[in-house]
This record gives structure tokens, C-alpha cells and sequence, in this order.
């Protein structure tokens, strides 16, 4: 066990250890990362008082290997920060390992296979059931799959779609084929098409709602997204039963959805909650329920 570092004086992540006394407040967390495994690996990375300086270290890096411009670089940083240092902070990984994960052997060592300890239940393994096929004659029915719509709020028809930001081509009037999303008159042209298309008996409708400028959306931009859209749906399908599902993109930061654990402002209540409201309609109580399993 490596001795621990000076972290709050050298502004680095330090290992704390598990007693529940840490900075984060979480004993609960603390105490259920130190149940069943070995004491080695009652620990958690803990943050001392070197947010900013892991975030102002992370954009440098990202502006100097040019990963993306320099204002991209600092604002996705920004918005990432605070879920990836919690998220460390209650990783089981120690400073070496994390290196060695994110930066190769020269740094440290990782094993996947090292610290997992899972125990089985005492159950066998039921025999697979190969699946049977339906037969020719047996009812079809005809369904509407959208997906990744990836709406562009600030699409603007005849600006440059030669951009170095990841996302900014907002060239032609229906779209470019190029690193651009859609601008919303052409989603309602596609729902209106759809509406005269031979009739559906339901949608499928599998998320992704907002555009790819995920370096600079805000939780605003993104309940934007899911209530304009839902709406637009809902006004050239309806009464189509829609089953919409939550993509990667929904979250602030994108993929960014913690835990059940993760309680307060953090959580990802905001947006569950807003799906629940946005989509009542369409789904049935249980499914409703499942959506705000985690939800206070
Ligand atoms: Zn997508």
C-alpha cells in the first residue's frame, strides 16, 4: 500500500483512507466499498481542495495534444469536471492504477481482473431455449422506428458549415452532409411525411434528442429538446401510441448518468422526471414507474 501522498499541498489526487471521515461525507458510500473486499481496497480516491487544478490541468492537455480548440477544450472540462472527480473520488482505484488505466504501463498498473470479487448466486444456470421463429401465416404488423434525431437549436440556414469546432456546419436549408445536425424544420417535414405514409400501428422512438455540441449544452437545452420534440411528435402522430427510451445524448454531461446512489442536485433527477411528465401519456404506470426508479 503506497504511502499517502500530500495531495491537498501538491494538488494531486490522494488516497484517502475508509473511515468515513473523508471530505466527501459518505460513510454509507465509504463503509459498502470496504464490505467484502479486502482491506487493501478499502479506499477511495478522494479530492482535496484540487478541482480546479485537475480542470485547468485536463484542458491544457486537451488543448496542447489539440484534441479540439482551445475554447471547446475548456468549456467540455467545465461541464465534465465535476461528474468525472466525483466519479473518481468514489472509484476503488488507486492515483498508480488510474494512470496505468488512462496512460499505459510507463505510469502504473491496472488489472480489470485484480480487485473483482463477485459472488455468484447458487443458482444454475438454466438450459438455453433456442428462440422459435413465428410461422409464415402469423399476423405483421408495421412499426415506426425513430431515432437520433439530434436536433440543432442553433441551426442557421447559410452559415459556414466549414468549421474547426466538432459541431457548427449549419450550411444548407434541410441540412448538410457534413459534421452538422438537423435544424428542426426538417424533423417536422420528415414527421409529416411520415404522417401520410401507409399507417403505422405504433413508434418506436429510441432517444438521442439533442444535437452534438455537447461541449456547451446545459440542462435548459436539453429539457428544450425533449419537450419540443416530444410535442412535434405528438402533434403529427397522434393517436399513435409512441414507446420513447432515453438516449446517451439526453444527459448534461453527455453519457453522464449517475448511479441511483447519487442523490441532490447531481443526480440525474432533472431529466427522469421530466421524461415521466413529458411522456405520461404515452407510457403505461409500470413503465412510468420504471423511468423514476432512482427519483426521491
Ligand atoms: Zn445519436
Amino acid at each position: 500500500e503506497p504511502r499517502p501522498a500530500p495531495a491537498a499541498s501538491r494538488g494531486v489526487i490522494s488516497r484517502g483512507r475508509c473511515k468515513g471521515e473523508g471530505s466527501l461525507g459518505e460513510p454509507d458510500l465509504l463503509s459498502e466499498l470496504g464490505r467484502g473486499a479486502p482491506p487493501l481496497h478499502c479506499c477511495v480516491l478522494q479530492m482535496q481542495t484540487n478541482e480546479d487544478l485537475i480542470g485547468r490541468l485536463a484542458a491544457s492537455v486537451c488543448t496542447e495534444l489539440r484534441l479540439a480548440p482551445r475554447e471547446v477544450c475548456q468549456a467540455a472540462v467545465q461541464l465534465f469536471e465535476k461528474d468525472m472527480v466525483s466519479a473518481w473520488a468514489r472509484s476503488v482505484l488507486r492515483p498508480a492504477e488510474i494512470c496505468g488505466l488512462l496512460v499505459g504501463t510507463s505510469c502504473g498498473h491496472w488489472d480489470i481482473f485484480s480487485a473483482w470479487n463477485v459472488t455468484l448466486p447458487d443458482t444454475p444456470k438454466p438450459p438455453p431455449v433456442p428462440p422459435t421463429p413465428p410461422p409464415p401465416s402469423a399476423p405483421t404488423a408495421r412499426l415506426l422506428f425513430l431515432t437520433d434525431l439530434h436536433w440543432d437549436q442553433a441551426y442557421t440556414p447559410g452559415s459556414d458549415p466549414a468549421c474547426k469546432e466538432p459541431l457548427c456546419c449549419r450550411g444548407g436549408y434541410w441540412g448538410e452532409y457534413s459534421k452538422c445536425d438537423l435544424p428542426l424544420h426538417t424533423i417536422e417535414n420528415l414527421l409529416q411525411h411520415l404522417a401520410r405514409a401507409p399507417p403505422f400501428q405504433l413508434v418506436y422512438w429510441t432517444g438521442d434528442l439533442p444535437a452534438h455540441n455537447v461541449w456547451q449544452q446545459s440542462r435548459a437545452d436539453q429539457l428544450r429538446a425533449l419537450r419540443t420534440l416530444t410535442a412535434l411528435l405528438r402533434k403529427h402522430l397522434a393517436p399513435l401510441p409512441v414507446y420513447p427510451a432515453v438516449g446517451n445524448h439526453e444527459a448534461v454531461p453527455v453519457n453522464g448518468f449517475p448511479p441511483p446512489y447519487v442523490q441532490g442536485n447531481q443526480s440525474s433527477a432533472w431529466l427522469y422526471h421530466a421524461m415521466a411528465d413529458a411522456w405520461q401519456e404515452w407510457l403505461p404506470p409500470p413503465a412510468l414507474e420504471t423511468l423514476s426508479w432512482c427519483l426521491p
